[in-house]
């Protein structure tokens, strides 16, 4: 027999699988159902021989005895020594939302696709990467080295009970683990080479209360921030618009630096809807924006951040009685693995095969856990191969297409052949 014809034959296996997944609603926020899912994984990969651990991330944002974040690392050594072949799945979703016409957690099939919250992000890429493992160690029982499947927590909020713990752990220590392929939904012909980096800051400005008749007597901080604004829209929207990276980010439109502006509030606090009253006149002392700036890979963090701080001390040089205080909220380096890396050549060979044309070359505007086994782990040789559609991701109806798991399945089992297997 061979793999591609073993990956076939567990099409119903696959789909039960994704099904089953799908069924353990692991919404975060707040983070629930993380224990239930790592069990159906220890179950489903200890019966095949992998050595499980679970690990939960003390500590970390968000756990507590009500919402524990935990973790699995499931690993199956070959009769002999070799590299290690890490998948990287995490087992979160992110809220339902309005609109659905399916039922979110129910794994329905229709069409040859498979729908609830999480199919494509990414339960239908975990599934579909177990399904390669098992049927690769059936094939190939005597095969060189390890694989490795994890499933991990709260990468929609940022992958700190998650990737990031487990790499702060040792889990991804390049003398342990090789190569790292995360099946996040990004199509089974493209390969994710990585993503932009973000700075989260927010920016107050001060001004002093008085009688709105007599602003005069007061500072009006909004008007303050409005002058952070203009600065905003006349030097550094276009100095951004001009930065142009080589990084093959997708959609184009992400390929320069960008900013966005989250959310803006200054003043007296907005009353509830049923709130009939009339606002009382005063002149607002605080007036606060959050920004989400996404930065490229030829940018550095300090640069960006220097940036924006050049600003704000220009102003407070030009502008009366400018005052300002800038709050870092958080920040993710850019992640960007070399084409010529050897996971990299592996898999677009391995599309290649499969699919009879060579990949696409993607990376991401937004962050996944790559940042995390980059930056922590040390471990360059990472990168997001899955099945599913990045567009469908968060959205109501979203589904995985059953034979797309098939093919990516099969790219993936032909990846761990290139690795794995005796080059004699
Ligand atoms: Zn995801």
């Amino acid at each position: 027999m061979t793999l591609t014809n073993r990956i076939t034959d567990k099409r119903d296996d696959l789909i039960q699988l994704t099904q089953d997944l799908i069924r353990i609603p692991t919404l975060n926020p707040p983070g629930e159902n993380y224990r239930e899912i790592c069990d159906f994984l220890d179950k489903r990969l200890s019966k095949h021989g992998f050595q499980t651990q679970l690990i939960r991330a003390f500590g970390t944002p968000g756990d507590s005895e009500k919402y524990p974040r935990w973790n699995i690392v499931a690993r199956r050594d070959g009769a002999q020594t070799g590299e290690c072949v890490h998948f990287n799945s995490h087992t979160d979703v992110v809220e339902v939302g309005q609109g659905w016409t399916f039922d979110p957690f129910g794994g329905d099939i229709s069409d040859g696709k498979i729908y609830g919250r999480g199919a494509c992000d990414m339960k239908g890429g975990l599934a579909a990467s177990i399904i390669a493992a098992e049927a690769f160690i059936e094939e190939h029982p005597n095969f060189q080295g390890a694989i490795e499947i994890s499933g991990t927590a709260d990468e929609e909020s940022g992958g700190y009970g998650g990737v990031a713990y487990l790499a702060e752990q040792g889990f991804f220590d390049p003398n342990k683990v090789q190569h790292v392929i995360i099946p996040e939904p990004l199509q089974k012909d493209r390969i994710c080479l990585g993503h932009r980096g973000g700075w989260w800051a927010e920016i107050e400005t001060k001004g002093e209360i008085a009688h709105g008749s007599m602003p005069f007597l007061g500072d009006c901080a909004v008007r303050h921030m409005g002058a952070v604004l203009s600065e905003f829209e006349t030097k550094l929207f276009p100095a951004m618009a001009a930065r142009f990276t080589d990084m093959p980010v997708v959609p184009e439109g992400a390929r320069q630096s960008t900013m966005n502006i989250n959310s803006i509030h200054g003043g007296q606090k907005e009353q509830t809807d049923d709130f009939t009253g009339l606002p009382a006149h005063c002149v607002p002392d605080s007036c606060r924006i959050v920004i989400d700036r996404r930065y490229l890979v030829e940018e550095t963090l300090d640069q960006v951040r220097d940036e924006v701080k050049a600003l704000l001390e220009g102003l407070r040089e030009t502008r009366p009685d400018f005052e300002y205080e800038l709050t870092e909220l958080n920040s993710v380096i850019p992640s960007m693995t070399d084409k010529t890396a050897p996971v990299v050549e592996t898999v677009a060979k391995a599309i290649e095969e499969v699919m009879g044309k060579p990949p696409t070359y993607v990376a991401s505007p937004g962050s996944y856990d790559q940042k995390h086994i980059d930056r922590i782990g040390k471990l360059k040789n990472c990168i997001a191969y899955g099945p599913g559609l990045l567009e469908l991701a968060h959205k109501p109806d979203e589904y995985i297409g059953i034979d797309d798991m098939i093919d990516s399945a099969k790219v993936m089992g032909a990846a761990l052949e290139t690795l794995l297997l005796s080059k004699s």
